[in-house]
């Protein structure tokens, strides 16, 4: 809806542009709109009152009146405005009983240029700004009324947040909520809502009537200690001013920026009191990690994770003698890099019966059907070097047995070999 709207207000744009080189009297244009920056600068009170209810980036671009007094000028509900003063004035007209802006949507304002400002005094009765179930964002600019009948900032229902500028004065009634967490108010501020002030230089009195009015810093001019909250000292200065400071704080962080393997992150948390002050705590960073398992970094900084060498096995054989009473089991090592080596043995018959062998001598060489065999030659492997044996004598006709070797690594991990089945009649056949 809004696009549409500022098209065609972009198309009547072109067509008044259009208009102006046909030497015709030509009337002061209320705004231009910029497309690309969404931005509509402003220079009647009627241009104003357009931008306002389209919504987007609002610069004042000279001092304006507000003239019409029949209509109300709103920021419509669901409407998001920013509205930079520039260093240029809003006033009013006499005899316009309304509030300059009334807010049901959401504005900020604040101003690039200097001394921009919303002044009400010509119309004595009416306020600056009323807030009215929307929400009112001030961060600079003056806001002038004349305080014996009106208000600079009227909070009726919905929430303002100002951050800076400069007040005559400001309420809120029941259903508002304000926090001031700057600026300067020359005459008193009062609230039936919710008030909350962390900051900001106050000159006049601090009224509640049956709101809630916690202040966490400020500097007054007035003694506000019955509305200091909980947490927070307040001091009397020398020159008849009182300081409220809050005691921040701060306990429960939340990673705001996670740390990778080469930049620490940020843990920030909020002010316990005032939840307004932050804190910043440094995250240390992490270690390279691969949840993905391709050996590369997850964070991509680069570094590769060494892939893990393919664990050696060991060789396993078996010889019987001529009769069958004996065999011998057979193991080929690489190296003497172990901790232990051996055999794990099971009657292949019985298989509650199993036996762990380790073999406390290694051989470069045996000999087997009268010839000397290497590691090498038992295996054909020329990287195998060492052989361990272990032989089992006095074996009835149908002894089987299921074998394993095992090298023990330095680490303490524990390779196995193949399980093979060696039954000494097959042998013999
Ligand atoms: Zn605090
Ligand atoms: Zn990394």
């Amino acid at each position: 809806m809004q696009k549409t709207l500022k098209k065609t207000l972009s198309i009547i744009l072109a067509v008044l542009m259009i208009a102006a080189t046909i030497p015709f009297a030509f009337a002061a244009e209320d705004y231009t709109y910029d497309e690309a920056t969404d931005t509509y600068t402003v220079y009647t009170f009627a241009g104003l009152e357009t931008a306002l209810t389209a919504g987007g980036n609002i610069i004042l671009g000279a001092d304006i009146i507000r003239d019409d007094t029949t209509v109300l000028t709103a920021v419509p509900e669901n409407i998001t405005a920013v509205l930079d003063l520039n260093g240029n004035t809003i006033t009013t007209a006499p005899g316009f009983n309304y509030e300059i802006i009334n807010v049901n949507g959401n504005l900020t304002i604040k101003d690039s240029g200097i001394n921009g400002t919303i002044d009400s005094t010509a119309s004595s009765v009416s306020p600056c700004l009323r807030v009215e179930g929307g929400s009112l964002t001030i961060d600079a600019g003056n806001f002038i009324c004349d305080t014996n009948v009106a208000l600079a900032v009227d909070v009726f229902s919905g929430n303002a947040v100002i951050n800076g500028g400069a007040f005559t004065n400001f309420n809120v009634l029941d259903e508002g909520k304000a926090v001031i967490n700057g600026g300067e108010f020359q005459s008193e501020i009062w609230t039936s809502g919710s008030l909350i002030i962390n900051g900001g230089t106050f000159y006049g009195k601090e009224y509640t009537f049956g709101g809630t009015f916690d202040i966490y810093g400020g500097e007054f001019h007035e003694n506000p200690s019955k509305y200091v909250a909980e947490g927070c000292d307040i001091t009397e200065n020398d020159n008849g001013t009182w300081t409220v400071t809050c005691n921040h704080s701060f306990t429960n962080y939340v990673e705001t920026t996670a740390p990778t393997c080469t930049e620490t992150g940020i843990a920030t948390a909020k002010c316990d009191i005032c939840s307004i002050a932050t804190d910043e705590k440094e995250i240390p960073s992490t270690d390279h990690k691969d949840e993905d398992c391709d050996y590369k970094c997850d964070y991509d900084c680069g570094y590769e994770f060494e892939k893990p060498e393919e664990a050696f096995k060991p060789s396993l054989n078996a010889q019987t003698n001529a009769d069958g009473s004996q065999i011998r089991f057979v193991a080929c090592v690489d190296s003497l890099n172990y901790k232990e080596v051996g055999f794990v043995i099971t009657n292949a018959n019985n298989k509650e019966q199993t036996t762990t062998k380790i073999s406390k001598t290694v051989y470069n060489s045996i000999v087997a059907g009268g010839k000397k065999l290497t590691a090498a030659d038992i295996t054909g492997d020329e990287d195998m070097k060492y052989i361990l044996t272990y032989t089992v004598k006095n074996l009835p006709e149908n002894a089987a047995f299921e074998v394993i070797s095992f090298v023990v690594n330095l680490d303490g991990t524990i390779t196995y070999g193949e399980t093979e089945t060696y039954t000494v009649a097959d042998m013999l056949a």
